[in-house]
């Protein structure tokens, strides 16, 4: 059986991106995050290709290779689960920390070490049985105005985790909220970080893929990539292979019908649309069910036999339309490109409104994976 929609994901280009960023920021370790699946990529295979596993080894701390990740992140603690379930060993990180003490007790018992962003989360901690040893991070809101504490009460923070010396406290984090322009933003946080974690023990963490791109002052201990990993740039106006990045997926469906059009036609749902002239239409098998925004407008492009062809009429469940005129030898069973190298993810969320992160994720249950390159 062929495929109706296919993602493959070439992990030779994830290793790739991963020597990439860690040239960017040579002195920092890598912590990839892979979280939401990998952004839709796949967290397993992901991890397995950034991580080489050795026999007996467990959590080795520091890579061998350079396109191996220092540790891993992740949003939630089933996330986490999911990875050590796949016997990936690495250090791993609950970016949301966790919920309750029964989670708690999961982490310790799976090594995974835990992100601290409120006072009711360090007293769920605080629940754990003495001795144990809990690996934390603290996250500390700079601007952002999600999560973390406030500055101002890093130093009480630490003194309530020196009071259990059992735990290991990794380090401190903060998040940039507009990484990505050239306002004064994230120089202002990291000022407000740096003076608030003075002195105190531990790493520090700020950049995310927009930071580690266009803030190479902020990229301290650990960086924590994300988009860029993937292949997308993060910074408005660029693709991933401006900053030497190669896309990690390609996006493919095929040509399931083909019709000739008159000037006048309308194609399908709600009849808004209409052929300018006499044209080519083939119908591809794939549509929002599958990922594909509705809201993606006539004109955006896919390829088809190396040429960029535009989208027409509206994004239906299982199929779109697009117009093959400019493509004579189009056939049923033909592959359309919906993006890929040759036609970066970052492009197509420019014209849906959307960015590419949300592409990534938004793919469903019903596309194909096939990852290969690892
Ligand atoms: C998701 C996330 C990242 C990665 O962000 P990218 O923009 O994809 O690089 C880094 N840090 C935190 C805290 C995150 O939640």
């Amino acid at each position: 059986m062929i495929p109706r929609v296919t993602a493959s994901v070439d992990l030779g280009a994830l290793r790739h991106n991963l020597a990439r960023i860690r040239a960017m920021a040579p002195a920092a370790r890598i912590m990839a995050v892979v979280k939401a699946d990998a952004y839709g990529h796949g967290a397993v295979p992901v991890a397995r290709a950034l991580r080489e596993l050795h026999a007996g080894e467990g959590a080795r701390s520091s890579p061998r290779q350079p396109w191996e990740a220092d540790a891993f992140a992740v949003a939630c603690l089933e996330e986490a689960l999911t990875l050590r379930g796949a016997r990936v060993y690495a250090p791993l990180l609950v970016l949301e920390g966790v919920l309750s003490l029964e989670e708690a007790r999961l982490c310790l018992r799976e090594r995974i070490e835990v992100v601290v962003h409120d006072e009711w989360q360090l007293t769920v901690l605080e629940g754990l049985p003495r001795g144990a040893e809990c690996r934390l991070w603290v996250k500390l809101d700079t601007g952002m105005n999600r999560l973390g504490f406030p500055p101002a009460r890093a130093r009480a923070i630490a003194e309530r985790i020196a009071a259990r010396p059992e735990w290991v406290l990794r380090g401190w984090m903060t998040h940039l909220a507009r990484a990505d322009d050239d306002s004064d933003t994230s120089r202002r946080q990291a000022a407000d970080f740096d003076a608030a974690t003075a002195g105190l023990p531990g790493a520090r963490s700020i950049a995310n893929s927009a930071g580690i791109a266009a803030w190479p002052a902020l990229h301290r201990d650990w960086i924590r990539p994300g988009l860029m990993l993937y292949g997308a740039s993060p910074l408005p106006g660029r693709v991933g292979a401006d900053l030497g990045l190669r896309p990690v997926m390609q996006l493919e469906s095929r040509i399931l019908s083909l019709r000739d059009c008159r000037a006048g036609d309308s194609v399908g749902y709600g009849g808004g649309w209409r052929c300018e002239r006499d044209m080519r239409i083939a119908v591809v098998a794939v549509g929002y069910a599958d990922g594909v925004h509705r809201a993606t407008p006539p004109g955006t492009p896919l390829r088809l036999h190396d040429v960029e062809v535009p989208l027409v009429g509206r994004v239906s469940m299982d199929m779109l339309t697009i117009d093959v005129t400019a493509v004579p030898q189009a056939a049923v069973g033909d592959a359309v490109q919906l993006w890929g190298a040759a036609l970066p993810a970052e492009r197509i969320a420019g014209h849906v409104g959307t960015i590419a992160y949300e592409l990534f994720c938004g793919l469903t249950q019903r596309v194909r994976f096939v990852h290969h390159g690892g």
